[in-house]
């Protein structure tokens, strides 16, 4: 006969509906923090069932999650492997975009750019998508993703309520700082560096794919940016000093363009 024993220690809690495991609350499934599609290999353990399906799933005819973040870092990725030789043999495929590599153009496929504001809703998507990477990184990595000031990302990133930034470092010169292994294992870290950051400006910053993200670790963002702001003026973050508010999908380079002379594709 078997016995079923559960120990409360192992009791597992969703940081996303903040339900714990029961026989109808599963967490059988693995929740990739990062889309397993980018090669993302971390897994956070406090996610259910649903919600980790939620991620992955289409919701009111808009693309998941899960997929507007894998379509957005993908190309980025797509690039710098095979700018440093890492990717040959291997073509790019995407569900939006066509790309032109001689011409170094992007368009929208026709399925998608008949929707006016498509890219509006994309930018949503790859915003809720970045808090959530954040939060589920952060519950892997410090284990307080419960805490109640966080419940803005809750209701954002898994609700689809409210509606909360993400800046990106517009670069300031034709140099290009990633990490090959995070380049092809993309993953956030949560450091000394962060911890402070998180304590005295309430922000989030990191690198994935090259660029600098910004995120608000508190509701209270818009007057979290400013201090910020000023604070990388003052020290000319070599990222960049100014920052853009990414409101559609395309507000971000992922071909880096901004290069220009960056030639090897
Ligand atoms: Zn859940």
């Amino acid at each position: 006969m078997r016995r079923l024993i559960i120990s409360i220690s192992a009791m597992k809690k969703c940081i996303w509906c903040e339900k714990e495991e029961s026989f109808i609350q599963t967490f059988n499934r693995k929740a990739h923090t990062f889309p397993q599609s980018l090669n993302g290999v971390n897994v956070c353990e406090n996610v259910c069932d649903l919600c980790n399906l939620y991620f992955g799933s289409k919701a009111e005819s808009l693309p998941s999650i899960e997929l507007v973040l894998k379509e957005a870092f993908h190309l980025s990725q797509y690039i710098l492997l095979l700018a440093t030789n890492q990717n040959k043999n291997k073509r790019y495929t995407s569900e939006f975009f066509k790309l032109n590599f001689k011409s170094k153009t992007i368009t929208s496929k026709f399925k998608y750019s008949i929707l006016s504001n498509f890219q509006l809703m994309l930018g949503r998507q790859f915003r809720r998508g970045v808090y959530k990477i954040y939060l589920e990184e952060r519950e892997r990595q410090v284990g307080d993703a419960l805490e109640q000031r966080f419940n803005f990302i809750r209701q954002f990133a898994r609700y689809n309520v409210g509606d909360y930034p993400v800046f990106y470092h517009k670069p300031k010169f034709k140099v290009l700082p990633f990490s090959l292994p995070d380049i092809k294992n993309p993953t956030i870290r949560f450091t000394e560096y962060s911890h402070l950051m998180d304590k005295e400006y309430r922000i989030f910053d990191y690198q994935i794919m090259g660029y600098k993200y910004v995120i608000p670790t508190s509701m209270q963002y818009e007057i979290i940016i400013e201090p910020y702001l000023k604070k990388i003026q003052l020290e000319d973050d070599p990222f960049g000093t100014t920052l853009i508010q990414i409101k559609e999908l395309i507000d971000i380079d992922f071909m880096y363009l901004f290069m220009n002379d960056f030639n090897n594709y």
